[in-house]
């Protein structure tokens, strides 16, 4: 097949596959890469855009949790530390390191002295590989947040974490996966009925922009559906599934970075014990996130109350600014796909680690996790897959660079041409105007998103959604 817009169209997947992923996230991209990367023939289906529900709506950090040493996951921060500095290392066109501020003030619950200690331990837990932690004076937090409140102010502790652009990573892992041979990525695609055939499945396949159905035979499903699964399951009913999931919604705003004059990241630790983060990227600044009940529908939106929550938040850490919900340039809110095994557990201290569950011998779940350790998540499931298939798994394989780069990368100028456009819709298969704009051209607000809209009309192209 000569191109990845072929490879994307439901008609072309061949009638029989080993392999079945349903869900594009970044959990999907994760397995179907590091299958693809094996050689295993596969499949990976989204019923919308790959990468537009959770996983483009994250704080965009690839980072180890500081605040879960205070839920003493030191293995799950350890984990995440490595693959952090490992994702800096394979993508640096994707994700930067960066100098997070964490003011303290008198009244903070820890002072400063506690957040050194917790700053060392977490450089220990990367083995030394972070940006080392410093403490930084009240005089260089000013200089670097003029508008930060200055009452009780007695300096910051400063770590290192990494901004990544989340959309981008993950569809440049299902173009890697791609580049092999019998690796297909269907977007706008459902997974709408499966039955057992055999010691394998007959699942029948939906476009959602043509209508078209098709059946296809495989002999495994692996399920990466995130928020969505419990549902998806119960209307399958496949097999028995109690119910995993805890769903909780977190938003974000976007500002222009003349809001806040943040040179630089920050934490803010509002007094409901939360953390707010406050990341400028290029000439934007990220506000976020909050933490509220979610439910498992498709493209969420902040409510008002989460949306004032930050307003407020932002007003009382920088009482200088005057910003109000005005000067939002766009929001957005993602659900956190959080596994409950302890019924006991709550929204902020349910464990962030992911679960695999194996409900029948050719049937994987993949759920919760965070976005940074997906390449370890997915091993959790291809390694178990492969040792069944009889072959090896090898470790080297996913520490390698990504195979293709996006045409428009982030925080990058780019003059939009009809060439442009022209290899995005070949390489990269944005199926509407929103998976172009909005994910292969990354325009995340939607001033921006609107601006871009009329360039592209413009430009008197023939779209294939138009
Ligand atoms: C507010 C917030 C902030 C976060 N910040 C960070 C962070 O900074 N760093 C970090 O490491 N982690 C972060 N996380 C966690 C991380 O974003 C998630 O763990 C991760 O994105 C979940 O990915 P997923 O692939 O499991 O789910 P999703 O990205 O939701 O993917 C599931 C996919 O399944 C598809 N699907 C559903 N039903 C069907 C069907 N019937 N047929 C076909 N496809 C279907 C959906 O369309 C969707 O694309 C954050 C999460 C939230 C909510």
């Amino acid at each position: 097949m000569k191109n990845f817009s072929e490879k994307s169209q439901l008609k072309n997947l061949p009638p029989h596959l080993p392999v079945m992923i349903i869900g594009g996230g970044i959990a999907g991209a994760g397995v179907f890469r590091d299958l693809s990367l094996h050689n295993i023939p596969c499949a990976l289906i989204d019923i919308k855009d790959f990468t537009s529900q959770t996983s483009q709506s994250s704080s965009k950090m690839l980072h180890g949790g500081i605040r879960y040493l205070e839920n003493l996951d030191f293995a799950l921060v350890w984990e995440a530390l490595h693959e952090k500095n490992l994702w800096l290392k394979l993508t640096p066109h994707l994700a930067y390191p960066e100098k997070f501020y964490l003011p303290v003030y008198k009244s903070s619950l820890r002072p400063l002295w506690m957040v050194r200690m917790g700053l060392l331990l977490y450089d220990a837990l990367s083995s030394f590989q972070n940006l080392p932690h410093e403490v930084a004076s009240v005089e260089k937090t000013l200089d670097r947040f003029p508008t930060l409140k200055k009452v009780g102010l007695t300096g910051s502790g400063v770590y290192s974490d990494a901004v990544v652009d989340d959309a981008k990573l993950t569809l440049e892992c299902i173009y890697d996966g791609m580049v092999s041979k019998n690796s297909y990525a269907c977007n706008h695609t459902s997974l709408v009925n499966c039955i057992k055939k055999g010691s394998g499945y007959l699942v029948t396949l939906k476009d959602e922009l043509t209508g078209e159905q098709r059946d296809i035979a495989c002999d495994h499903l692996i399920f990466t559906t995130g928020p969505f699964t419990d549902n998806l399951l119960k209307r399958l009913d496949l097999f028995p599934w109690i119910p995993k999931l805890m769903l909780s919604r977190g938003s974000h705003l976007w500002f222009k970075n003349d809001m806040l004059k943040a040179k630089g990241p920050m934490v803010l630790t509002p007094k409901d014990g939360r953390v707010i983060f406050v990341i400028p990227q290029k000439d934007k600044t990220l506000v976020g996130t909050t933490e509220v009940p979610g439910d498992a529908s498709f493209d969420q939106m902040p409510s008002d109350a989460e949306v004032n929550y930050l307003l407020d938040n932002l007003k009382d850490f920088f009482p200088q600014s005057d910003i109000s919900e005005d000067h939002i340039l766009g929001k957005f809110a993602g659900v956190r796909p959080l596994v409950k095994e302890d019924p006991n557990a709550t929204l902020g201290k349910v464990a962030r680690d992911h679960k695999v569950y194996q409900p029948e011998e050719n049937i994987f779940i993949l759920l919760g996790g965070k976005y940074t350790t997906f390449r370890i998540m997915a091993q959790d499931v291809v390694r178990p897959l492969l040792h069944k298939m009889k072959m090896a798994y090898r470790d080297d394989l996913t520490l390698r660079p990504l195979r293709r780069e996006s045409h428009v990368l982030p925080w990058k100028d780019f003059s939009l041409t009809k060439e442009l456009i022209e290899k995005i819709l070949v390489d990269e298969f944005p199926k509407t105007e929103e998976d172009l704009i909005y994910r292969r051209l990354g325009f995340n607000s939607e001033k921006e998103y609107n601006q871009m809209k009329k360039q592209i009309d413009n430009l008197n192209l023939n779209l294939p959604w138009s």
